[in-house]
């Protein structure tokens, strides 16, 4: 059977070498490439790496103002290509091979029409130029390969065509598959090794595709049922959650002082210690122009690392754990009793927003306010937002009197500076239930209530909460 195997392999091997030349002999001919929402003619000059004026002259544009979607535009010849192009956004969990494969594309000439040069460039909703009859075509189902099996081991046993699975999957002498990576169909094997084979996560999504400073996201993940799923991410270990059958969801809350940039997002697939499957791919962080606060000065004592950095730690340590139960139901309800539409509509009622960037005594800017502060006299109530679990209620220095909610899957609400705490640690409570009266305990200067939101372990700004619904 091994020597057979073996023999064949040797076979299978010579095969191989004359397919990356097939496409570099390809002439250069006419390309059009098909307008996008959103496209501008300087943005498609950038694309393909031509002037503008060139690209009007073209097309005879007299008003390259007046682009829209749907154009079809000539575009500069392009070596090895011929015919129509489109953008799509890359797929959260795809990478370039996969694109390669899944849309029968050579790796090379995505390369070249998205003048890419090494393929870490390519983050979750980067826009991608490919020819679009690939996309016309049904992909082919998504395998994965065991880690004790070749490509072409497979192909052997399995009696499959092993010419077909290099065109299908773009290998070529560079280009090849290796154990536990996906690859694209052609295996006419029986059903039950196929469904062994399929890919563990079938489509991922992230939304905002581009993920902000001091905002929640959403990554949902639809694939096998039953799986044990986490995600790390800016130095996070975060779980899914399975919300139904095989459907996976997860919050990230992006630091509001995170460097703007692209980050790995590792997808693990764990039963154990044992990581059976994962993925990685860069996500896009952008930048949110928080104002700059007015440079405060206050008693040096408040600012004491000694003081502050002991509350602190203790305060996130609350907002740590993660509750596989979801407790809250829709948008939040306003903590306070003014009117929550009035406030998000005129924005009459907050003294600080969250992510402001602050100054104290002469630092640099690298404070940021934690939560919304909610303006109201002493004595004002203090409601739930949503249903939880109250894991803190106490008195803190800094903090005053505080009080931290639980709510599940990693989001927490935070209070501070209460006259007076309704609740005890422990305490299930319920949306809109009166926990606490507004005041001005520990460092404050006059009643208002600070809201925070905590979601897997960083704080978010609190006006999404109030504003929309998670997921
Ligand atoms: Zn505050």
């Amino acid at each position: 059977m091994i020597g057979k195997l073996v023999q064949r392999l040797l076979v299978v091997a010579f095969l191989f070498i004359p397919l990356s030349l097939a496409w570099a002999q390809e002439g250069s001919v006419g390309a059009t490439y098909l307008v996008q929402a959103g496209d501008t003619l300087w943005s498609i000059a950038q694309r393909f790496r031509v002037s503008v004026s060139e690209l009007a002259a073209l097309n005879n544009l007299q008003n390259p103002n007046q682009l829209t979607a749907g154009t079809e535009l000539l575009i500069p010849a392009i070596e090895g290509f011929s015919g129509r192009l489109t953008a799509v956004p890359l797929a959260l969990g795809e990478n370039l091979a996969g694109v390669s494969r899944k849309f029968e594309i050579p790796i090379e000439l995505l390369m070249r029409l998205n003048h890419i040069v090494t393929s870490n460039e390519m983050y979750a909703g980067a826009s991608l130029v490919l020819p679009q009859d690939n996309l016309d075509a049904t992909p082919l189902p998504c395998l994965v390969l065991p880690e004790d099996l070749s490509l072409l081991e497979l192909a052997i046993l399995t009696e499959a065509n092993p010419w077909e699975f290099a065109v299908q999957n773009q290998l070529t002498q560079t280009v090849q598959i290796l154990p536990g990576e996906p690859y694209r169909g052609g295996i006419e094997a029986q059903g039950e090794v196929m469904s062994e084979l399929a890919c563990p996560f079938v489509e991922l999504s992230l939304s905002p595709t581009r993920l902000l400073q001091g905002k929640t996201g959403v990554i949902r993940l639809r694939g096998r049922a039953g799986m044990s799923l986490q995600a790390h991410f800016m130095n996070r270990m975060i779980p899914f959650v399975e919300e139904l059958a095989g459907e996976y969801v997860l919050l990230v809350g992006v630091h509001a002082m995170a460097q703007p940039g692209l980050y790995p997002l590792e997808v693990q697939w764990v039963s154990g210690d044992t990581v059976e499957y994962a993925f990685s791919q860069m996500v896009n962080v952008g930048k949110v122009d928080y104002p700059y606060d007015n440079p405060l000065t206050v008693d040096p004592e408040t600012i004491d690392p000694a003081v502050t950095e002991p509350e602190n730690k203790l305060w996130a340590s609350y907002a740590q754990a993660f509750t596989p139960t979801k407790y809250w139901q829709g948008e939040f309800v306003f903590p306070s009793p003014l009117s929550k539409e009035y406030c998000l509509t005129s924005g009459d009622c907050w003294s600080s927003r969250f992510g402001n960037r602050r100054s104290y005594n002469g630092s640099t800017y690298d404070y940021f306010h934690t939560g919304l502060d909610i303006v109201g006299r002493e004595g004002t109530e203090i409601y739930a937002p949503a249903d939880g679990v109250v894991v803190f209620a106490g008195s803190l220095t800094v903090r005053g009197k505080a009080t931290m909610i639980d709510h599940g899957w990693g989001v927490f609400t935070g209070y501070y500076h209460q006259k007076e705490i309704y609740v005890r640690a422990g305490e299930r409570v319920e949306a809109g239930q009166l926990i606490g009266l507004v005041g001005s305990t520990g460092r404050s200067q006059g009643p208002h209530l600070h809201f925070e939101v905590w979601v897997n372990g960083v704080q978010v700004d609190p006006l999404d909460w109030l504003s929309q619904t998670y997921p």
